[in-house]
């Protein structure tokens, strides 16, 4: 589904990214560890189509998503839905409207923007909140606001970067709980974290890199660093 062809990536001569080679198969749980300056978030931003690379390709399906153009990029990037650790919510919107926003720039109707949004945010457990602004929710009930506006458009895949990154263990274990439910229902997912317990309790695929290549990838691992 996404391959990663001899990626390189050079910032001003630093080599974030040494000629990785990687397949992500459809519906895959993937997890990215390795300690900090890796290449991780590097990595997860080349799906993401935020930086280029320097050379190599990667392709999703059978198309070189850095060769595309602006409309196709357009469409591209509706299949990925996106976490991060600091959320990204826009502060001046409820959850509802963080989520119909996504929903309208993705050309959706109102009528479906009326039906999804909360259907999505039961599926978060966040149907009691859905008018409250990202300032009147916890840490991770405003991830749980972002997984829900990732997952809204339906999207093949789901990039998580850190997404327990500030989260006590307890909302870390809730948010792990509904990237694994995403994934039970057909999503691929690709994330990235430092946290031992998440790796050790998924019992997924775990890459592991170190100076911007990849130095593990066990099928069913264990966090080892
Ligand atoms: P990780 O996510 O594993 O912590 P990153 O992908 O953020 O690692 O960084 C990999 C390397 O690339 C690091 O050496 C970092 O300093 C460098 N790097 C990342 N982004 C930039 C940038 N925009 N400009 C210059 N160097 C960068």
């Amino acid at each position: 589904m996404i391959h990663f062809d001899k990626i390189t990536k050079k910032y001003n001569g630093c080599v974030a990214l040494d000629e990785i080679s990687f397949t992500v198969k459809p519906k895959e749980f993937v997890s990215l560890v390795g300690h900090s300056g890796a290449g991780k978030t590097t990595l997860l931003k080349m799906i993401l189509v935020e930086e280029r690379p320097s050379s190599g390709s990667i392709l999703f399906g059978s198309v070189n998503i850095h060769a595309l153009k602006r409309n196709k990029l357009h469409k591209y990037r509706r299949k990925i839905g996106a976490i991060f650790q600091d959320f990204r919510l826009l502060p001046n919107k409820t959850a509802f409207e963080n989520i119909a926003f996504a929903m309208e720039m993705a050309g959706r109707s109102d009528s479906e923007i009326a039906a999804d949004v909360p259907y999505v945010l039961e599926m978060v457990d966040l149907g009691d909140k859905m008018w409250n602004f990202p300032r009147e929710l916890s840490g991770g009930e405003k991830q749980r606001v972002a997984i829900a506006r990732a997952i809204v458009n339906q999207p093949d895949v789901v990039i998580a970067d850190e997404p327990t990154g500030s989260l006590d263990p307890i909302n870390t274990y809730e948010i792990v709980q509904i990237l694994k439910k995403i994934n039970d229902l057909g999503t691929t997912v690709i994330l990235t974290t430092h946290n031992k317990g998440v790796i050790d309790s998924l019992g997924k695929r775990v890459i592991t890199m170190e100076k911007g290549r990849i130095i593990r990838d066990d099928p069913t691992g264990r966090y080892v660093l």
